[in-house]
């Protein structure tokens, strides 16, 4: 007999990583898959951070770290938000976590009461809807359309607002849309917050490096909302550290302090090592991630012009992230033999089952005609994965 918590059964498994482990064991009994589901940099660390690390062990960095991060890699990740994203955020106000999902938690549960409505944009990222869910929170879902580049108008948002809503949670370049908004459409969203007090808007920025058009810009830097604005990011994605698990907030100083409250009691200070690790990484000269969005942007062109020629697929050109996401419609209802494809998650298992290339279906993105594509992986792969997706989408009818 198993006694959970209401809690742990209200959480859906986190599809990114489901498919994720589905390819793994796939792969791991010797069948040829290539993986698009998972969204992570397929570099390596760079090596100047490795060699951080190395000596970050040697020096004996063995013991409890502070629990809100090292003052000095507060101090460093201070100094970038400034010089990087024109926000001041002084080092009291920078929490250090395990990675940017940490971070995101640690901020819903110290703001989010059970019954208050947090607004989230659809298609948005897997864990924004669990971690309001566990938090005891109301996901209400904007959708942002296709047609519209997967961007939402700022009036969608404000007939979203109701007063039980708390949180809005903002994310660009968009996991899994890839999508940037420029500095215009985020001044009107950030107009749209500044008129609800006791309203607050996480800004996830963890793919801030990876943007080939325009210029990212820090929802914080808008200072009529400075106060309302929690700023989230990471080494995971910018510099190729997925697994080192290091996420930061930037946040006015009584969430900062909550977050460190959360933190003495459920985890302590994140892994010495990696935060050593991490503040090599900020402190770089950025040549690596350089070289990472040169590569990234050489595969959006390579796998977005593959997938416009596939019959039925209708894709939008993303501007940053590693991701894109093309609607599928076109495919649902239709069938192979017996397999009949219902929704976008019966679609990415039988492209994992006849095309040994895993995706992950837009059910769980909230963007149930889509499909999330990873291109995180060599171009030969991605041609090698986009010719067996057509021919399996081929033999659909
Ligand atoms: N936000 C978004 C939009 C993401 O795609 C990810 C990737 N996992 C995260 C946050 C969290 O990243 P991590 O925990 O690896 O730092
Ligand atoms: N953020 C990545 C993704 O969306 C990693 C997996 C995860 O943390 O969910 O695939």
């Amino acid at each position: 007999m198993e006694y959970l918590s209401d809690r742990i059964k209200s959480l859906s498994v986190s599809q990114t990583l489901a498919m994720a482990q589905k390819s793994g064991e796939l792969k791991a009994r010797g069948i040829d898959i290539i993986s698009l589901s998972l969204g992570e940099p397929d570099f390596n660390t760079p090596d100047y951070i490795k060699e951080a690390a190395k000596k970050a062990i040697d020096d004996n960095y063995s013991r409890y770290p502070p629990v809100p991060g090292y003052n000095d890699l507060r101090e460093a990740i201070s100094k970038k938000f400034k010089e990087e994203n024109g926000v001041n955020y002084s080092s009291d106000q920078v929490i250090v976590s395990a990675g940017g999902k940490h971070s995101l938690i640690n901020v819903i549960l110290s703001i989010i009461n059970p019954g208050d409505e947090v607004i989230i944009l659809a298609p948005y990222w897997v864990s924004y809807y669990d971690q309001i869910i566990l938090a005891g929170g109301t996901p209400v879902v904007v959708e942002a359309k296709l047609e519209n580049d997967f961007k939402i108008r700022p009036d969608q948002l404000e007939a979203a607002i109701t007063g039980k809503t708390r949180l809005i949670i903002f994310n660009s370049p968009s996991n899994p849309t890839g999508m940037v908004y420029d500095r215009n459409e985020m001044e009107k969203i950030a107009r749209v917050v500044e008129k609800y007090e006791g309203l607050f808007i996480i800004s996830d920025e963890i793919y801030e490096h990876i943007i080939f058009s325009g210029e990212h810009v820090s929802m914080a830097s808008f200072d009529f909302i400075y106060d309302r604005v929690i700023t989230v990011n990471g080494v995971s994605k910018g510099y190729a550290m997925t697994g080192w698990r290091i996420g930061y907030i930037g946040a006015p100083l009584w969430i900062a302090k909550a977050c460190n409250k959360l933190q003495g009691q459920f985890t302590s200070g994140v892994c010495s090592i990696a935060q050593r690790a991490a503040l090599a990484a900020i402190q770089g000269t950025g040549d690596s991630q350089k070289m990472m969005k040169e590569a990234f942007l050489r595969r959006r062109d390579l796998i977005c012009g593959l997938l416009k020629d596939v019959k039925g697929l209708k894709v939008r050109v993303p501007q940053g992230a590693f991701y894109v996401m093309p609607d599928i419609s076109y495919y649902l209802g239709k069938s192979d033999g017996e397999t009949k494809i219902g929704n976008s998650d019966d679609l990415a298992l039988y492209l994992l089952d006849k095309a040994q290339v895993a995706t992950v279906g837009g059910d769980a993105f909230g963007a149930p005609d889509c499909l999330r594509i990873s291109y995180a992986t060599s171009d030969d792969l991605l041609v090698e994965a986009v010719k067996r997706i057509k021919g399996a989408l081929e033999r659909l009818k």
